[in-house]
């Protein structure tokens, strides 16, 4: 994935520094809306589906469902929804999140058999009055509610998962290589944010291993007064620091996007000083304003913006390493 991730890159796309991108958006600082934004390079077609919906003035919280939806559907990419890496026993399981403007939310986590686990959340937060549903209760759930059951595991991440297994090596340091999410964040024309984030999770993780992403203020927290966060790479480094609960909770204090995902990758290093290391761990933010930020641990942090300024371009985060 990192290596596709990089080929891609080079392919590809434009890259600008995060520099370039807030001195475009410091001419307005408000920003005209909508805007999207989302992790890795994915996020450029996850984004493309979600502008469809913003531009016509579409609600913040169908752009982030139908954005998501892409890599999930996408075999080829081996780190969300179908022909997503096994876990250590060749079982695919999905983690996911959506939350609105209201602060309603909904949650699935190790999810097997659905191709759009994004929709299950969205059916937990519409239809029950829970947040969060795992496991076999998650798929009786999904299948009730119409989903189809389907097999997830691709000949290609089969093969990949049998080549793992011939060492089996298990590292609960997952390297930055062997993992990605895509979080998606939306602000829409009526000045409402929603944030949608599906994964994975960590390839040949033990079953039943949850990471941060499906976790409301771990992987993804939505504030309509102040902004929205979401974060990618080692959940559990995430979740130690209720990671986008953080940086949210950061920028109401009067920090800006960027210095609240500063702080928030800061706060990882100072509690995992040589883990910290080892491991990628990047945070997105938006602000009211449409102000972004980006920061990650180690370089190599990609995302994608679309608004009326930016047409769905790439960017690199600044990192900490
Ligand atoms: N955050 C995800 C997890 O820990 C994986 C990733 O984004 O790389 O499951």
């Amino acid at each position: 994935m990192k290596t596709s991730r990089r080929k891609f890159i080079q392919a590809s796309t434009v890259l600008a520094s995060l520099a370039s991108v807030q001195k475009l958006f410091a001419r307005d600082k408000t920003v005209t809306k909508p805007i999207v934004i989302s992790t890795w390079n994915f996020g450029v077609g996850a984004n493309a589906e979600a502008w469809k919906i913003l531009s016509k003035n579409g609600r913040a919280l169908d752009a982030v469902e139908a954005g998501v939806q892409v890599p999930e559907g996408d075999p080829k990419e081996t780190s969300v929804g179908l022909g997503g890496l096994p876990d250590r026993d060749g079982r695919v399981t999905l983690d996911a999140c959506i939350m609105d403007e209201l602060s309603n939310c909904g949650s699935v986590a190790c999810l097997e058999h659905i191709v759009h686990p994004i929709s299950v959340a969205r059916k937990v937060m519409e239809k029950t009055p829970h947040v969060m549903l795992v496991g076999d209760g998650a798929l009786q759930f999904a299948l009730a509610s119409g989903f189809k059951k389907e097999n997830l595991l691709t000949p290609e991440s089969e093969q990949a998962w049998k080549e793992w297994l011939k060492k089996a090596e298990y590292k609960p340091i997952a390297n930055i290589e062997n993992h990605d999410t895509i979080g998606m964040i939306a602000l829409d024309s009526q000045q409402n944010f929603s944030g949608a984030c599906t994964t994975s999770g960590m390839a040949y993780k033990i079953h039943g291993r949850v990471g941060d992403s499906p976790i409301i203020g771990a992987g993804l927290f939505v504030d309509n007064e102040i902004g929205a966060a979401t974060s990618t790479g080692v959940g559990e480094e995430v979740i130690r620091i209720c990671g986008s609960h953080l940086v949210v909770e950061l920028m109401r204090q009067g920090n800006s996007p960027q210095q609240a995902c500063e702080l928030a990758v800061k706060r990882i290093v100072k509690n995992q000083p040589k883990k910290s290391k080892e491991i990628q761990v990047g945070f997105l933010a938006l602000d009211k304003n449409g102000e972004m930020g980006a920061y990650a641990l180690q370089k190599g942090f990609t995302y994608a913006v679309y608004s009326n300024e930016v047409a769905n371009k790439i960017f690199e985060a600044k990192s900490f390493y």
